[in-house]
């Protein structure tokens, strides 16, 4: 049986009214499980109505009550991670353990909110002129909109509304149409925790959905996070209607190996960074630069590895690969491997006629890996975003860095040395917002902020971390004097204002 997913607005699930549905698959069977509304412009704006009028009361509620409910928030995530990572694995694909590493990494975005009170301490400046003080304090913004991926269903959406909600906004979030039930399970703890109807609203949609958000008059700031096309359109147009706007886009990391680099390690990490999660990370490596001699040997040691992957359904313990998230996005992927001989590269393994016994209608892929692919190969141009490496080959270090940095995309990086002096180089030179070194996916911790640049992020602001927090309020500085009613009058003076 299908079943039919609602919206979540004013604090209750709501039927979608539009009468518009898009299917949600489970990748390892490529049965449609679920059918999600698409949210029509007038279902939005109640949403954003309802995110309005709450916003009210919950702008003016304590931090200490705030992060009392946040605290709440957190036993409940803990006690359900495994319900909320068999949600992940029924609509994403990924491995069950896989799923509750995401959980952990929203949580730890949860714990970041939890200590809203420390970030949201003011400044203060006593007597900056006679009798003269000057705080400095920050402010929620409003009503403000999340747009997030398939790829991390549940993590994403906490890195923004918890943060969000926490510094005093209240939130409408629009999560893939892909994989939406995780974020509604997240909505009902949110409300079990004590959250009040309202401060957290869900609407499911496409295009109509998100377009709505961008213009949407009350809306005052927008997180995304998503393709890069798609990333550069809400940026422009949410920027084009006056909202404060983060829109995180895609990636291609490249991993730099020296060849002074400890080879077994760094075949390890490629593998693992490469093909973890069928490659669907934004932080997925998708590039290995070898530096020098080290190539043959660096590729056979990645293929020996590669190819001994388990591939099969995510809730199978057995696994260690699953499924695409969809046959679109499967076949897509599939065709940069069959196109890469035509473009110059060497098709070391070939995954593209992989299938699991039992799962035939699965959206399965096996792990390709790709030497010695030029530069023009579609399949290094483009950001893939399937269990598919390309390894390239340059004479230098510094051809490695001309490479990743003449790459428009700039998410993250590493490199794999044993020279700290050319590790210290590498960080101060190369594009990326997140480097690694001897670390192959440097995702930074949630105190950290998350974010790269150019092609990978439009905006100033990166996600968690401090940035969060600035991202989610406004600052205002507050100048005062308080005389003493004995003094004697200033006068008029229509000079600019000096301190003394
Ligand atoms: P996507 O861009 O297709 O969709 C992201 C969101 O935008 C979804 O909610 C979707 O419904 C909406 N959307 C899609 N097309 C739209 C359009 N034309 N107009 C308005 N809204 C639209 O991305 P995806 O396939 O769900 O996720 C994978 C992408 O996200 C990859 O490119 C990956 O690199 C990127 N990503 C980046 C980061 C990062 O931190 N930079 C993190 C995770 C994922």
């Amino acid at each position: 049986m299908t079943k039919i997913l609602n919206h979540w607005i004013g604090g209750k699930t709501v039927e979608g009214a539009s009468g518009t549905y898009g299917p949600v698959t489970n990748p390892a069977t490529g049965v449609v499980t679920t059918k999600v509304p698409f949210a029509a412009v007038d279902e939005v704006d109640t949403a954003v109505a309802e995110a309005k009028d709450a916003y009210r009361t919950w702008s003016q509620t304590s931090l200490a009550k705030r992060t009392e409910i946040l605290f709440r928030f957190r036993a409940l995530l803990d006690m359900n991670r495994d319900e909320i990572a068999e949600l992940i694995t029924a609509e994403h694909g990924k491995m069950h353990s896989d799923a509750l590493g995401e959980v952990t990494r929203g949580l730890e975005v949860v714990d970041l909110a939890c200590g809203i009170n420390v970030q949201l301490k003011g400044e203060l400046s006593t007597e900056v002129s006679t009798g003269v003080d000057v705080a400095a304090i920050r402010q929620p913004l409003g009503v403000v909109a999340g747009i997030t991926p398939f790829n991390f269903p549940a993590m994403i959406p906490m890195w923004m509304f918890s943060m969000a909600i926490a510094c005093g906004n209240t939130v409408v979030l629009k999560p893939s149409e892909k994989d939406p039930s995780a974020s509604l399970r997240l909505a009902e703890l949110m409300a079990e925790a004590g959250l009040p109807d309202g401060v957290f609203n869900i609407v499911h949609g496409d295009k109509v959905a998100v377009d709505r958000l961008l213009e949407h008059p009350d809306v005052k700031a927008v997180s995304f996070v998503g393709s890069t096309p798609v990333a550069r359109y809400v940026h422009a147009t949410a920027s084009a209607n006056g909202k404060r706007v983060q829109a995180l886009g895609g990636a291609k990391n490249h991993m730099l190996v020296l060849p002074d680099a400890d080879l077994e390690a760094a075949a390890d990490a490629a593998v693992s960074a490469g093909y973890g999660s069928a490659g669907e990370r934004c932080m997925a490596i998708s590039v290995v630069v070898a530096v020098g001699s080290i190539g043959d040997e660096l590729v056979e040691k990645i293929r020996r590895r590669a190819e001994k992957i388990k591939i099969g359904p995510g809730n199978d313990l057995a696994s260690e690969m699953g499924p695409l998230v969809t046959k679109a996005h499967r076949d897509k992927v599939a065709s940069y491997v069959t196109g890469a001989a035509a473009d110059g590269a060497e098709v070391v393994l070939d995954g593209t006629g992989y299938s699991v016994e039992g799962y035939e209608d699965g959206h399965w892929l096996g792990v390709s890996l790709l030497d010695k692919v030029p530069t023009t190969a579609k399949a290094y141009r483009d950001e893939i975003f399937g269990p598919v490496l390309c390894v390239l080959r340059v004479d230098t270090y510094e051809g490695g860095v001309d490479l990743i940095n003449n790459s428009p995309f700039a998410n993250g990086t590493a490199i794999f040395t044993r020279d700290g002096g050319a590790a210290r180089r590498f960080q101060l030179e190369i594009d990326p917002g997140m480097v690694g070194v001897n670390v192959p996916m440097p995702v930074p911790v949630g105190y950290h902020s998350f974010g790269g640049s150019k092609d990978s992020l439009f905006g100033d602001h990166h996600m968690h971390g401090n940035d969060a927090t600035h991202f989610y309020t406004r600052g205002k500085v507050i100048t005062s004097r308080w005389p003493d009613p004995a003094d004697a009058p200033a006068g008029v003076d229509l000079g600019f204002p000096r301190n003394h």
